[in-house]
């Protein structure tokens, strides 16, 4: 078999990819902050565009290289990729997208200033140190695109409103991000390396949360923005954690190979890219009920990750708090009387009679798909305490 035969035969080859830049407009006012000389009119060279493909196909293609077993079920069906040279502060790239009403899951990458320096860096001055994070920055992203099933409880665009709401965000990024950050952190980057101390860095979180009075309206908004404060731990903890839950996963489904990939990861031990996929896939298969349930599981190390009548108290509290603003609890309920109106609204319209710059059906369409989508949420919210409460 030859080279190209065996590359044809990679599943991440044959997904449809495009890349655009984000401003497209104004994005050539910021060349000359990039590493390089490019064409333009009194200067011969490279066109900007042209490298910018070349350099993001590239790294893109060695993302595939190291995480095709994780494709072989044709997991996503089309990326594009937004190069964004302004970026915004503290963001290497970012990741939005979710599954189409036809099943598809097409994927956004979006690639920040940072990233794209390190890149064209490395393309232009051969003994340029480049950082492997930025690389792997690229299977992060790819990971966050391969996480479907925890979809329905991180819809896109839908804003948090109640302290149970916002508790279930912030569980929800320790599992993406712990999930998404095994690829740095079981190649020795990123993340804290003790098991004790990430034990106890969360719980003494989950302390501090409870401690919240949740007396009056104040403290609901206080606890919620407390959760928001707490947005960066899930990098440096979550993939501990993500480890001791696909442990618990493992010693339940009495899957010893598993088993064992586990402990030497949470040994900090040297693991190949296949064994890291293995790991990956497990973790790909657990959603937030079954991740919150084993947080308080003992794992091999014959200890729960946090204990389970904490984790039970927080849950308790946050689900019977009935202190939430009026106004709050009445937006759902009016969630669902506005979708009424919209919908009768929708069925009512004389389709023909629109002219083709008229936007009224594309607004009541697009209101329509956001009420659902928020009042999806909140159902989601509901069964997910419910069921864990019934467990616990
Ligand atoms: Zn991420």
């Amino acid at each position: 078999m030859t080279e190209n035969t065996l590359i044809a035969e990679k599943k991440t080859r044959m997904i449809p990819i495009s890349i655009y830049f984000t401003d497209e407009d104004n994005y050539d006012d910021f060349i000359p902050d990039f590493p390089g000389v490019y064409e333009n009119e009194d200067q011969e060279g490279p066109i900007f565009e042209d490298v910018i493909h070349e350099v993001t196909m590239q790294y893109l293609h060695k993302a595939f290289d190291r995480l095709e077993y994780l494709f072989e079920s044709d997991p996503i069906h089309n990326i594009s990729i937004g190069i964004d040279l302004m970026g915004l502060a503290g963001i290497e790239a970012i990741q939005t997208g979710g599954l189409n009403k036809d099943g598809k899951n097409n994927i956004m990458i979006g690639l920040m200033p940072n990233m794209i320096r390190a890149f064209l860096n490395k393309y232009w001055y051969q003994n340029s140190f480049l950082d492997p994070f930025y690389e792997l920055n690229f299977d992060h992203e790819l990971v966050h695109g391969l996480d479907t099933i925890i979809l329905p409880l991180n819809p896109s665009f839908v804003n948090q409103k109640l302290p149970k709401e916002y508790f279930i965000k912030y569980l929800m990024k320790y599992r993406l991000e712990g999930l998404a950050c095994l690829v740095t952190f079981l190649r020795g980057i990123q993340g804290e390396k003790s098991i004790v101390k990430s034990k106890e860095i969360f719980q003494s979180k989950i302390e501090k949360l409870l401690h919240c009075g949740m007396e009056n309206k104040d403290d609901c908004e206080k606890f919620n923005e407390k959760v928001e404060d707490e947005r960066n731990d899930p990098y440096e903890i979550g993939p501990m954690m993500m480890l001791h839950v696909i442990g618990v996963k493992a010693i339940r489904e009495n899957d010893d190979t598993l088993l064992d990939l586990v402990k030497k990861g949470m040994r900090i031990e040297y693991v190949t890219d296949l064994e890291i996929n293995r790991i990956i896939a497990a973790g790909l298969k657990i959603d937030l009920c079954e991740y919150i349930s084993s947080l308080c599981e003992i794992s091999w190390d014959e200890r729960p990750f946090i204990e389970r009548e904490k984790m039970k108290q927080m849950c308790q509290t946050v689900y019977y708090w009935e202190l939430a603003p009026k106004d709050v609890n009445l937006s759902i309920s009016a969630s669902s009387k506005e979708l009424e109106d919209l919908e009768h609204k929708l069925a009512g319209l004389n389709r023909s009679a629109l002219s083709e710059d008229d936007y009224t059906l594309f607004e009541i369409e697009f209101n329509i798909d956001q009420l659902k989508k928020h009042i999806n949420y909140h159902a989601e919210c509901e069964d997910l305490y419910l069921k864990y409460l019934k467990i616990n």
